[in-house]
């Protein structure tokens, strides 16, 4: 077991690459506290880890409120005493050239992708300080390293969280806290699925243009990018720090 007597905290683990990477660690060993700020979608992450005999929790926190941040992660060390590997994969898509984004829209992706990276961390980094020692997962995405049409606010956010990742690094690394970034391409969840339907008139033929963007010719699945947030996670990848992780298919070379 790769992530035995780990707490592992992951953000937007209702649903997609986050559901999926939590059953992942809590297969590996880990106790799992399951984020997110949908309910029915947490309790069912945490359902599915103990019907397969692991440990989770649910704390529903909204990653953009300070307070709501602030109290879930006092909850969780109350629980579990400490808190080994964070996870911070919250997210929403955004489509669109620039001059197409309403400010409002432009707020929200800010404030969830990026503030939702800022939050969890600021609260979470002085317990892992203290312990000198813990490692940091931040989602990126391939788009920060490609230019793809019509996904200017989004790529602006997960070029943010990779500038981030460095400098995070940088300031932690004197306290045995590991931060790196996660870049998948394509993998398909719920949140390609509205992305599909909101690009595209017809989003099959969208879905075919996508999977020959990238040179395995096909999406990825959340277990793919589970299994390199375990990798992320484990003392196995004691030697990556501050680094881009990519798990594209090839996507930055299409
Ligand atoms: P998803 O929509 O399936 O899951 C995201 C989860 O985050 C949902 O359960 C949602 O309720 C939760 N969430 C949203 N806002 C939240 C908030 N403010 N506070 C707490 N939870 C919140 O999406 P996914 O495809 O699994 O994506 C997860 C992450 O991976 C995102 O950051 C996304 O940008 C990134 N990513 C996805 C892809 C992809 O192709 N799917 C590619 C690259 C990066």
């Amino acid at each position: 077991m790769r992530l035995r007597d780990k707490v592992c905290l992951i953000t937007g683990a209702g649903s997609g690459i986050g559901q999926s990477t939590a059953a992942l660690f809590a297969a590996e060993g880990a106790a799992v506290i399951v984020n997110d700020l949908d309910d029915g979608k947490g309790q069912d992450t945490v359902s599915r880890i103990e019907a397969a005999g692991g440990t989770a929790l649910y704390i529903r926190a909204d990653v953009t409120r300070p307070d709501e941040v602030s109290a879930m992660t006092e909850r969780a060390l109350a629980r579990f005493g400490r808190i080994d590997a964070l996870f911070n994969n919250a997210g929403i898509s955004g489509v669109g050239m620039l001059h197409e984004v309403e400010p409002d829209a432009w707020d929200r992706i800010m404030s969830i992708n990026i503030k939702g990276v800022y939050l969890p961390s600021k609260y979470i980094v002085p317990h892992m300080m203290e312990r000198r020692q813990g490692t940091i997962i931040n989602m990126s995405s391939c788009v920060a390293e490609i230019g793809l049409a019509r996904r200017a606010s989004y790529a602006a956010t997960k070029g943010a969280v990779l500038a981030l990742t460095k400098s995070m690094q940088v300031d932690y690394a004197p306290y045995g806290i590991r931060v790196n970034a996660l870049l998948p391409g394509t993998i398909l969840t719920p949140f390609v699925e509205t992305y599909l339907r909101n690009s595209y008139d017809d989003p099959e033929a969208g879905l075919e243009s996508i999977k020959k963007r990238q040179l395995s010719e096909e999406l990825g699945r959340p277990e793919d990018v589970a299994k390199a947030a375990l990798f992320l996670a484990s003392d196995e990848s004691k030697f990556m720090m501050g680094s881009p992780l990519y798990i594209d298919g090839g996507a930055v070379f299409g």
